[in-house]
């Protein structure tokens, strides 16, 4: 088994930023801004929250932090990401989701600016993906692309893990990942497999993929009996089992295997918040480009 260690991967695209950011800032004078909104108390929206802002300092970006209370109403809300629309200092808006009441969460993301949205939640950046010919293209108009997702395709490339011509099954059709990685995988030219709760034959799919992306948020339900010898799996979901945290694969039933794969902790997590670092960069430029 090889370990795809997110965190060191992540550990040197987020040196890389550190050094992007100190030349924007050389160059023009300004810093880069990522506005961080959380609704409510959760306690772990509020680590991860704290871990984004954590990550802006250490790359030298300023962030911007709002508190809203578990009942703040959707106006509210909407009201907040509508003054951050016009706030010059905010180059990125991040909306910690789930939201206490998550029914207006699709209407609250709808309304940050499509140039500001750092997740890539959006309709107008999850369109760009789904119509863009191929990765490259993607590149070259610098798209705000889902940080969980763009972050798994790094990994893969940083560890020289081939996608072009590739068999790649995706278990789950989540907006946040299942759809976007499924997306960047085809525009990478891997042949994609989307697979979900009412696939049948889940186990003979997963068989057959030489990248396995396991992300459906099921405690260590994918075992050897699922994956092939040599394939890369990509271990996406975070579960809380008896306090401890634990991937959708059962690592212990797998180590012996000729695999490559993201542990949990410290395999995709990571990544997810250098990709949001990244793209307050590219939203910075977007808008620099536009002005
Ligand atoms: P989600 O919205 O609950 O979606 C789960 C998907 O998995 C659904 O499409 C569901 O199918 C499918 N599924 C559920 N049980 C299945 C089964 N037995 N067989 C096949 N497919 C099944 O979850 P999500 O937001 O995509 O997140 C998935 C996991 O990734 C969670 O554990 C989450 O915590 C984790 N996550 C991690 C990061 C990170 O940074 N590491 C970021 C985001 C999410 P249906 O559509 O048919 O219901």
């Amino acid at each position: 088994m090889k370990i795809i260690d997110g965190r060191q991967i992540s550990d040197a695209k987020r040196a890389q930023i550190k050094e992007l950011t100190a030349k924007i800032k050389s160059e023009t004078g300004k810093t880069p801004g990522l506005a961080t909104i959380l609704v409510g108390e959760d306690p772990a929206s509020k680590v991860y929250i704290g871990s984004k802002i954590k990550a802006c300092e250490n790359a030298a970006i300023k962030s911007f932090h709002f508190a809203l209370a578990a009942n703040a109403s959707k106006d509210e809300i909407l009201s907040l990401i509508k003054s951050l629309n016009s706030n010059a200092e905010a180059d990125g808006i991040l909306l910690q989701l789930p939201l206490p009441d998550n029914s207006f969460a699709q209407e609250c993301i709808n309304a940050i600016s499509p140039l500001k949205d750092v997740d890539g939640l959006h309709p107008f950046n999850a369109g760009l993906l789904n119509l863009s010919k191929n990765w490259d293209e993607l590149i070259e108009k610098n798209a705000l692309l889902s940080c969980t997702p763009a972050g798994i395709i790094h990994l893969l490339k940083a560890s020289s893990i081939a996608i072009e011509g590739k068999t790649a099954v995706v278990i789950g059709r989540s907006n946040l990942v299942g759809k976007p990685i499924s997306m960047m995988l085809l525009a990478n030219n891997a042949t994609v497999i989307m697979a979900h709760s009412k696939t049948k034959n889940l186990k003979e799919l997963s068989k057959s993929a030489d990248i396995l992306i396991a992300a459906a948020g099921k405690p260590r339900f994918i075992n050897k009996e699922y994956i092939k010898n040599g394939a890369a799996v990509i271990d996406v979901g975070i579960n809380r089992v008896g306090g401890k945290l634990c991937g959708d694969v059962d690592f212990d039933d797998v180590k012996d295997m000729d695999i490559s794969i993201t542990p949990v902790p410290g395999g995709v997590g990571p990544m997810t918040i250098t990709m949001l670092l990244e793209n307050t960069l590219k939203a910075f430029k977007n808008r620099d480009r536009s002005a």
